[in-house]
Parts: structure tokens; sequence; C-alpha cells
């Protein structure tokens, strides 16, 4: 493939600089119902064994970055076991199909994530399907727009935690007693843990939890031999912004002002990160945070 991920191009126009007309889906919506419909690197990803024989459990894989994730598993020879709600089946089965043309082994495990016994289910599943598991990827979230304090109710609160600091807590917990030494854990974090936005107070908490929490346990585990590591995006375009997450009002221009390069980032581009972080090329690198977010400096 000549324009794949290893093509050498002008970084700021490799992607267009979209913008999004203004648009809006219930929580957590479907992909392939935005416009544009985000780059999974679908047409792009190559794969070089990277990953082969890998077996690995990716929440949040139906769409967006998780999506990208998993395909591109897939292409590095890893067999995946996808999480996500069923109400997202169709965007799953897009990645689904996508890891079987590559050869490789997908198992579905719809469900809610916030449940603290469909973790330990989800977990018991992936071990099953997968016949083991070597990589726990943590890339659900979810992330509710609210000008003010004052509208973010309890159960809002709540409801992100659960979904973006609890669960990747549960679902690590039962984990660990699969994990081989030479596993890998990857969680999620965003630019949002260092600069957080105002109108994003509860999402922006739980990242730079994320991101402590994961340099915490990385300390604890590299004593077992896993390493855990943490990926940072910056403005990504994907469905998550379109279901409340960011003020619709602001779409047009989504990505665009606050990035030096100009333009928002594709799930196809923040892939790779997690790739090299569940490979053996990274494995000297323990409780890391790798920010990949158009050139925003982070401390
Ligand atoms: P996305 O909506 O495509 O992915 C989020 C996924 O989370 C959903 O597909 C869904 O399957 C999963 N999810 C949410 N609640 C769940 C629940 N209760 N049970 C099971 N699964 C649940 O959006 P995305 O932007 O690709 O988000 C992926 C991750 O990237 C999130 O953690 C997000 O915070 C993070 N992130 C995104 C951006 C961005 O600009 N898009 C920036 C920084 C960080
Ligand atoms: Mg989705």
């Amino acid at each position: 493939m000549s324009n794949d991920q290893y093509s050498f191009e002008d970084p700021r126009t490799r992607y267009p600089n979209i913008s999004p007309e203004v648009q809006q889906q219930p929580e957590p919506g479907l992909q392939s119902q935005m416009t544009p419909v985000p780059d999974l690197g679908e047409e792009s990803y190559r794969g070089t064994g990277r990953l082969t024989g890998r077996r690995a459990l990716i929440t949040g894989a139906d769409s967006g970055i998780g999506a990208a994730v998993a395909i591109a598993f897939a292409r590095e020879g890893a067999d995946v076991a996808l999480s996500y709600l069923p109400e997202e089946q169709e965007d799953a089965q897009h990645v689904i199909d996508l890891i079987e043309a590559a050869g490789r082994v997908a198992v579905p495990i719809p469900g809610d994530i916030t449940d603290a016994a469909f973790c330990s289910e989800l977990v018991q599943r992936a071990v099953d399907g997968l016949g083991g598991l070597d990589a726990v990827v943590n890339v659900a979230g979810k992330q509710v727009w609210k000008e003010t304090i004052e509208e973010i109710s309890d159960e809002q609160f709540d409801t992100t935690f659960k979904t973006n600091v609890y669960a990747p807590f549960r679902i690590v917990k039962a984990a660990l007693p699969h994990l081989q030494p030479g596993s890998t854990i990857v969680n999620t974090a965003s630019l949002e843990a260092y600069v957080p936005a105002p109108d994003r107070l509860d999402y922006a908490t739980t990242k730079g939890a994320i991101n402590n929490f994961s340099k915490g346990l990385a300390q604890q585990l590299v004593k077992r031999g896993i390493r855990v590591n943490v990926v940072a995006p910056g403005p990504t375009w994907s469905v998550l912004q379109v279901t409340g997450g960011v003020d619709p009002e602001t779409l047009p221009e989504f990505g665009s002002s606050e990035s030096p390069m100009g333009r928002a980032g594709q799930p196809a581009e923040i892939a790779p990160a997690y790739v090299f972080l569940t490979s053996g090329e990274s494995s000297f690198v323990a409780g890391e945070t790798l920010n990949v977010n158009g050139g925003m400096v982070t401390p």
C-alpha cells in the first residue's frame, strides 16, 4: 500500500481539516451516521507482525479510537475481544468484519462496563474466547459537555467516573490473574488530564485520575513483568463529540482552533501509539503517557 501509516507527508495536510456540520445523536451514537465518518485506518493501516499471537481485550472497540486500535491490532497479528454497548452492534460489526478479513479472531462482548459484575464477566469471556489474555486496552469513555458545574448532575458525575475510572480499575483487577510477565496494559487519558476544558469538568477530572492511576499501577505491576502505559489523545474526530461531548455549535471548528497543526486528528492516527505500547518494541517503557495531540505541549 503506498499511502499507509509509514508514508512521509506534511502532518498538517496528511488528513483533511474537517469542518463538521452541526450534528447530534443520543449517546452512545453510531459512528456510521456521522458526517464525515471518522477514519479508522480501514484503507491505510498496514501491519508488519508486531503483535503476532497476542490476545487483546479492547474496550470501546466498536468506534473511534478503540475501533482503530482493534483494526490495527488485528493487522499486526493479534486476536481481539471487543467490548462495546449493545446499541453499538452495527459499528462493532464493521470492525469485526475487518478483524476477520485480517485472518484474526474477533470475540464480540457487548455489555455495560459501568456494571461491576459485567466487568468481571467481560474479562472471563475474553479469556475464554481468546484462549488467554496478554493485553488489556481500556479505551471506552464517557464525555458530556456542561457549561457550568451546577448543570452537572450527581448522576452524570457518577456515571462518568464509573465508565472512565471504575471500569478500567475493575477490568485490570479481573484481568491480572490471567496476565503473564510480558503482558501489557494501556489506558486512555486525554490532553484534558493536563489542560481541563472548563465545560467538561467531570470528564477532565477522570482523565487526570486515569493518568495518575496508571503511573502508580505501572510501578506496582512492573515488579510482575507487566507494563502499564497511557495514551493521551488530543481532539480526535469521533462519535463522542457529536453525542453531547462538546458544545454542538463549536463542531465546525472542532480541533482546528486548538491544535498547532490546525486540524483535528483521526482515530487512525492515534492507533499506532497503542500498537507501540503493546508491542515488544516498547519493552523499556512503563508508566509513560504518550501524548498524541497534534503538537500541544503538556507537562
Ligand atoms: P467513541 O464514542 O467512538 O468511543 C467511546 C466508546 O466507549 C463507545 O464506542 C462505547 O463503546 C464505549 N462506552 C461508553 N460507555 C460505555 C459503557 N457504559 N459500557 C461499555 N462501553 C461504553 O469515542 P472516542 O473519541 O474514540 O473515545 C475513545 C476514548 O478516547 C475515550 O476514553 C475518550 O475519552 C478518549 N479521548 C478521546 C478524544 C477525542 O477527541 N475524541 C480525546 C482524548 C481522549
Ligand atoms: Mg461507539
